[in-house]
């Protein structure tokens, strides 16, 4: 069986700045950029404009970032294999990582593999309907596109990361409706005054999502008492879905400490995970900042960590 250095499990921001690291430090990591995990490139891919990743004053297109940073890993020489890691075993070292084609040892690993928005699968949000037109899982991210602004805008969940959305979103709409199943918030007592007492935030309870409906882009939406199932159709210009993320940690099969929420946990102001030469950057370990950015600075501690932990054991 082929043995590496050092391979990386991912291929948003947080992987590609990892290799990239890695590469120049000649530690020729092996990287698994994902297919059926999702679009090699990570989240990304599914968007528009990125107009707040430096370097480009202009904005870039998420998915011609992504090729540039492919490109760059590629350049340092980074081995990309556009298949999933189905499953490792980290038990003993070298580690073993089982592609759905290749098998490697790994003297280290890097995961790097994001998470999930979690979307609401309702009729009008769907990929080819109203998905990226007006219906998105990141407020934080699309909130100042243009279709949004001077509209009503429909938030739905009812956590402290809806509410934030939420405070987020009135720089822009024209109001903001928090939509919750229940008859009273999740967030901590804090946000939800913050929500409750906000001039431009109304809060919809005990209703959940039927329908998205629109033209071009997102018109209105119909909503459904939870109780009752009475609808209600009202004009908006964007759905924010605010229900969580899911960190993509399946393959990983329990081998690596994780929060009770599902993120990797790391020794603080490190990317070290409870497992010595295992790493993880990016989105799977971050359920705080969760951008391009952050998850680009956490891939480059990563492979820094590696290449230390590495030195250290003797594997140059
Ligand atoms: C619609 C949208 C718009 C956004 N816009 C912005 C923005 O404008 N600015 C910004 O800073 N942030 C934005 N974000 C957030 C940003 O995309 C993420 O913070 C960032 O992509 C996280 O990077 P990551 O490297 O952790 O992983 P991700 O981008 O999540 O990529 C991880 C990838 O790893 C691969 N993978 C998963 N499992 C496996 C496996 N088992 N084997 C192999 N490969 C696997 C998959 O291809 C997966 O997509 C946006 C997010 C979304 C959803």
């Amino acid at each position: 069986m082929e043995r590496r250095k050092l391979v990386i499990v991912g291929s948003g921001p947080a992987a590609y700045t990892a290799a990239i690291y890695a590469a120049r430090a000649n530690l020729e990591p092996l990287l698994f950029e994902g297919f059926f995990s999702g679009p090699a490139g990570g989240q990304l891919m599914t968007t528009t404009e990125v107009e707040n990743y430096p370097g480009f004053p202009e904005g870039i297109s998420g998915p011609l970032l992504m090729e540039k940073m492919r490109r760059q890993a590629e350049r340092f020489g980074t081995v990309l294999l556009t298949e999933d890691v189905e499953s490792v075993d980290l038990k003993n070292h070298p580690f073993i990582v089982k592609g759905s084609s290749v098998q490697v040892e790994a003297d280290a690993l890097i995961i790097a593999t994001g998470a999930s928005a979690n979307r609401l699968d309702i009729p009008g949000t769907r990929d080819g309907e109203f998905w990226q037109k007006g219906v998105t899982a990141c407020a934080i991210c699309d909130g100042a596109i243009p279709i949004f602004r001077n509209r009503p805008l429909f938030v739905f969940g009812g956590g402290d990361t809806a509410v934030e959305e939420a405070i987020f979103l009135t720089k822009y709409g024209s109001k903001v409706y928090l939509v919750h199943r229940r008859d009273e918030l999740r967030a901590s007592k804090i946000m939800a005054d913050r929500a409750l007492h906000h001039p431009k935030i109304e809060i919809i309870w005990n209703h959940a999502l039927a329908r998205v409906e629109g033209d071009d882009v997102v018109r209105s939406v119909t909503l459904q008492e939870v109780n009752t199932k009475q609808e209600t159709k009202h004009e908006a210009g964007g759905v924010f879905f605010a229900i969580g993320h899911t960190p993509n940690t399946k393959f990983l099969g329990g081998q690596v400490e994780t929060h009770p929420s599902g993120y990797i946990k790391v020794v603080p102001d490190s990317t070290c995970t409870n497992v010595p030469g295992v790493f993880a950057a990016g989105d799977v370990q971050d359920h705080v900042y969760r951008q391009a950015v952050s998850a680009a600075g956490s891939g480059c501690m990563a492979a820094l960590d590696a290449e230390r932990w590495l030195s250290a054991k003797g594997h140059h």
